[in-house]
């Protein structure tokens, strides 16, 4: 397997240079949180060519255990094929990453987790909806929910795992980010439920998209610490009103920078991660005062 990854110059350009620093990082934090275990995956869009977008690869891809570059591969968004082949193996599920990529043109971090204080509501029919105001960019409605079951009888053959393992299934999933209230190419929510399976979310960041897979992660165990309390009343649960949300999503727009910094620094004192790109270390500082 490791004969065949060989992609990556190691004279980078800086841009791509931090983008691995934070790539590698990402994949940590994500597991730090508890997002990702073994399976779960975040990409991004190659900063130099957007045609393209970078995931790690299936061995050693828990995202516990990358550490550089050539843990890496490199994909075509236009079909999720290697841009250099050949490549060891990649994901099955790399196609939610390439077909949001493909969809819009402004998401350079894709997630996927199948976080298990998220799934249960799905099973439960117990819509998701935000109850504090970290969780604003969730919109008052909640994230809709995508059943990849119900797109089976329209494809030619298919396998019953709930996995997107084909263009097909990953651009009905993308289709799920958009709902009319936006133009075509700009996605209309960040997050997207599965059904059986977990959840997809965007960003125009990694350090957006960590933020928004970590409170969507802590919104559900707020949600139902609440249900609890309230006695398994679902109805009876207070959430955020529309122009909450709206106001509050603002917000965290803002404050993202000081989350990120801490959640590196939780990873990079934690032995069990390594990152051999290096640890970025001046990332802009943006905060409310930017308001
Ligand atoms: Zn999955």
């Amino acid at each position: 397997m490791s004969e065949a990854r060989r992609t990556w110059e190691s004279d980078l350009p800086k841009e791509l240079k931090i983008a691995f620093q934070l790539l590698v990082s990402a994949n940590h934090i994500l597991h730090y949180h508890g997002l990702v275990d073994a399976f779960g995956h975040i990409s991004i869009r190659h900063p130099l060519n957007p045609k393209s977008y970078i995931i790690a690869a299936y061995d050693p891809g828990a995202p516990a255990l990358v550490s550089n570059r050539n843990d890496f591969i490199e994909y075509h968004v236009e079909d999720s094929e290697p841009v250099h082949p050949p490549q060891p193996k990649g994901y099955s599920e790399r196609y939610i990453h390439g077909e949001l990529f493909a969809r819009f043109p402004n998401v350079q971090c894709v997630i996927h987790s199948h976080s298990e204080a998220v799934i249960p509501f799905m099973t439960a029919k117990v819509p998701i909806r935000p109850v504090f105001h970290m969780a604003g960019f969730l919109g008052a409605e909640g994230p809709p929910t995508f059943d990849v079951t119900t797109m089976y009888p329209s494809l030619q053959s298919y396998t019953s795992d709930m996995l997107i393992k084909s263009r097909d299934l990953g651009g009905m999933l993308a289709q799920h980010f958009w709902d009319s209230s936006t133009p075509e190419d700009t996605p209309s929510t960040s997050v997207v439920l599965q059904h059986k399976h977990g959840f997809t979310c965007i960003g125009d960041s990694i350090q957006q998209a960590i933020y928004r897979a970590i409170y969507m992660q802590k919104n559900c165990a707020l949600l139902k610490d609440a249900i609890d309390i309230a006695g398994g009343d679902a109805a009876a649960i207070q959430y955020l009103k529309d122009d909450e949300a709206q106001a509050c999503a603002k917000m965290n727009e803002l404050t993202q920078d000081k989350a990120f910094r801490l959640w590196l620094r939780e990873v990079e004192v934690n032995p069990l991660y390594r990152n051999d790109e290096g640890i970025p270390k001046s990332l802009p500082v943006g905060g409310m005062n930017q308001n």
